[in-house]
């Protein structure tokens, strides 16, 4: 997979030299490439923003640096071959987990960090309709980042893990948080009794001890319900939900 990264705070990036990451780029299962907005910026400044029109706070990123990495970034590929691109904005859609399997599916994603108050509206326009580009905005949560690379740092972790071979026991995937709408159950190593503190004594659930596979799964299940339910229940009636829908319709 070819991921690209657009910044203007490429050093924000390091962290995806390190661990899992680091060694799939070493492997040569992800080609990942970060670029300096301010390359694409050619007056003596090098500025990659200005003032809104309309008015308002802030800044504005410039359409010319931003059009200029993108046709850059197209104008690579040997082919006719496009990269899919995603823009994190608060106002995107949800970043999620069926998100990031979606994305590990594409060949070739570039990733676009807007700052300040964010990309002048021109660049989607000029990516989707003159480069041909799939531009997908994707919010990672509710809230405000002064910046995309926190959220493209985190959408790359979550995407690349998917991509065959980066994750060594690819079966450590299929049980996790968010793969069918629960969370994980509490999980627990040795020693199977732990003194947390002077005269605390804290025992690993005995269940997982009794070597009954049956009795363990019932239990992980169990304890996956009551989790989601104490702490996401709004998953659990999302879940119920489409298990109502699916047995409405005899499925
Ligand atoms: N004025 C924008 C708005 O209200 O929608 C917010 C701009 S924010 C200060 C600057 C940049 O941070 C955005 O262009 C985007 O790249 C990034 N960003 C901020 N919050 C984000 C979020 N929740 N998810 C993804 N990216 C975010």
């Amino acid at each position: 997979m070819i991921i690209d990264v657009v910044s203007i705070f490429p050093e924000y990036l390091a962290p995806l030299d390190l661990s899992l990451i680091g060694k799939a780029r070493r492997d040569g299962l992800i080609d990942l490439r970060v670029h300096d907005l301010r390359e694409f910026a050619h007056d003596r400044h090098r500025s990659v923003d200005d003032t809104p029109y309309g008015g308002g706070a802030g800044m504005v990123m410039k359409p010319q640096p931003w059009a200029e990495a993108l046709d850059h970034l197209v104008a690579s590929a040997p082919d006719e071959r496009r990269p899919r691109l995603v823009v994190p904005g608060p106002g995107g859609v949800p970043f999620t987990q069926a998100l990031a399997r979606e994305l590990a599916q594409e060949p070739w994603l570039a990733f676009a960090c807007g700052r300040y108050e964010g990309i002048d509206e021109r660049v989607y326009e000029h990516a989707e309709h003159d480069l041909g580009l799939e531009v997908s905005v994707i919010s990672l949560g509710d809230y405000v980042l002064n910046g995309g690379e926190v959220a493209v740092l985190a959408m790359v972790e979550a995407v690349a893990r998917l991509v065959p071979g980066v994750i060594g026991n690819a079966e450590s995937l299929v049980e996790e948080s968010h793969e069918d709408g629960l969370l994980e159950y509490p999980v627990y190593t040795k020693p199977a009794s732990w003194e947390s503190a002077p005269g605390v004594t804290r025992e690993v659930p005995p269940v997982l001890l009794s070597g009954d596979h049956g009795a363990i799964a019932a239990w992980r299940h169990q304890q996956r319900l009551e989790r989601t339910a104490a702490r996401r229940p709004d998953l659990l009636h999302a879940s119920q939900a489409v298990r109502g829908t699916a047995g409405a319709a005899g499925t």
